[in-house]
């Protein structure tokens, strides 16, 4: 089997096919600290693409509470057994975090879904290990919503130390997930029909719809299970990363880059996407100014989903700061400690990088940050801070500027003859 380098490994791994690397790659970051699960993303994308006969089931983007939630139910429990029972002695990770962009993570020693597959897979038609979720496990998409970890509460009374920093005693969260759009896609390395395939331009993940012949492989193989089938017309479907308005081809965009309709819904503000340079390697080319790069390869508070799956999975989550940190790891990496380090004692430069979250519905390819006055100094966390009111510029595609704003949002006091009114 070929080898390609996956740097959210630190390590060669193996792929049925050998690594080809678009142009520019469909990536996002998720603050997930902030989503609210009002399912405006989950909507947005249901009323674009799949409101037909035969597409009900189907949740192309969605957002479940953590732990228990999960579309379809038990997803990643189900995948992580698996990994489980092929790396007996423990998905490993060794090594350090360091800034290293090969191995930013360390090294993850165990077997990815494409390794493990090979060893335990018979016949060759299934070269990556997965499962068929049931009919029931797709049905109930909200399964478990607000569900907390946590002692048996009383009605009407609050836990008295439930909710303290660092780790709540009594804790969930919303993961709003869509498809990955895999460096490595485990749907593509599945499809006996050659039917997925990556676009040069953008390495948006599409099904060829004319390909399919709904043998359900790369539903069995993606570990995200994000490739749907749809009974009634007996093909497979899957998020299409809104490629019109990545393009710039939709008619509301102008001829720019627009953010996918499930990130320019994003009541939270917690929804980034944009599309970054990569090495002949497959690692991310230096963009200092990408807001995207500096998220994930300069503050590194942004983490792979599930980066021991092997698939190189282009969403980067900001993880919740009250979780248990067994659990981030688990879901996260080891990257999680020094990304909550560094988010709940933010710098000058990220907490102006924050404040673009959801300005504007263009892809932002660049910032730029002018200094402004002091505005605030006080103690955070136990340590000295200072705020400045500095103005983060925006640019598009064309170098141009998208919109500006400051750190310091301002303040509107409503007229009198408003106060009671919306
Ligand atoms: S998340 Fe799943 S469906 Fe999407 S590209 Fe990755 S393997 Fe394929
Ligand atoms: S990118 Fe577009 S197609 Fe994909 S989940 Fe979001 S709204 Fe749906
Ligand atoms: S729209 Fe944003 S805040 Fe609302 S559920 Fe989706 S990700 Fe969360």
């Amino acid at each position: 089997m070929p080898k390609a380098h996956n740097w959210q490994l630190g390590r060669e791994m193996e792929f049925p096919y050998e690594a080809g690397f678009p142009k520019r790659q469909f990536a996002f970051v998720f603050n997930i600290n902030r989503c609210l699960a009002c399912q405006s993303c989950t909507m947005a994308c249901k009323s674009t693409w799949t409101f037909s006969k035969g597409q009900e089931h189907m949740w192309w983007a969605n957002v479940e509470t953590k732990p228990y939630g999960g579309y379809p139910q038990w997803w990643d429990v189900k995948t992580l057994k698996l990994l489980e029972e092929a790396n007996p002695d423990g998905q490993i990770w060794s090594g350090k975090v360091s800034d290293d962009p090969k191995q930013p993570y360390g090294q993850f020693a165990g077997k990815t879904v494409f390794e493990a597959g090979q060893k335990t897979l018979k016949p060759d038609s299934a070269r990556v290990l997965g499962y068929l979720p049931t009919d029931e496990e797709w049905n109930l998409p909200n399964i478990y919503e607000d569900n907390p970890v946590g002692e048996k509460g009383a009605k009407n009374v609050y836990h008295r130390d439930g909710a303290q920093l660092p780790v709540h005693k009594t804790w969930f969260f919303y993961l709003a997930r869509i498809c990955n759009h895999c460096t490595y896609p485990a749907c593509l390395a599945a499809c006996p029909r050659k039917a997925i395939y990556k676009r040069p331009e953008d390495g948006i993940v599409l099904i060829n719809q004319k390909e399919c012949r709904g043998y359900r492989k790369c539903v069995e193989a993606c570990p995200y299970k994000k490739s749907m089938y749809r009974g009634n017309t007996r093909i497979s479907e899957k998020c299409v990363g809104c490629y019109p308005r990545v393009e710039g081809s939709d008619p509301e965009s102008n001829g720019q880059p627009m953010e996918t309709r499930c990130m320019a819904a994003c009541i939270g503000q917690l929804r980034m996407q944009g599309l970054v340079l990569l090495n002949p390697d497959g690692t991310w080319k230096e963009e200092r100014k990408n807001p995207l790069y500096y998220l994930v390869h300069v503050a590194k508070v942004a983490l792979p989903l599930y980066p021991q799956f092997g698939t190189a999975p282009n969403g980067y989550y900001i993880p919740p700061r009250w979780v248990p940190r067994e659990y981030l790891r688990q879901m996260f990496g080891p990257g999680v400690d020094p990304a909550l380090e560094r988010y709940a004692n933010p710098d000058r430069e990220l907490l102006a990088v924050l404040q673009l979250f959801r300005r504007s519905a263009r892809i932002i390819f660049s910032y730029e940050i002018q200094e402004g006055p002091k505005v605030y100094e006080g103690e955070l966390n136990g340590k000295p801070v200072t705020i400045y009111n500095d103005t983060v510029i925006a640019y598009g595609q064309d170098g141009k500027e998208i919109f500006r704003t400051t750190i310091d949002e301002p303040v509107y006091v409503r007229p009198a003859q408003h106060v009671n009114s919306l």
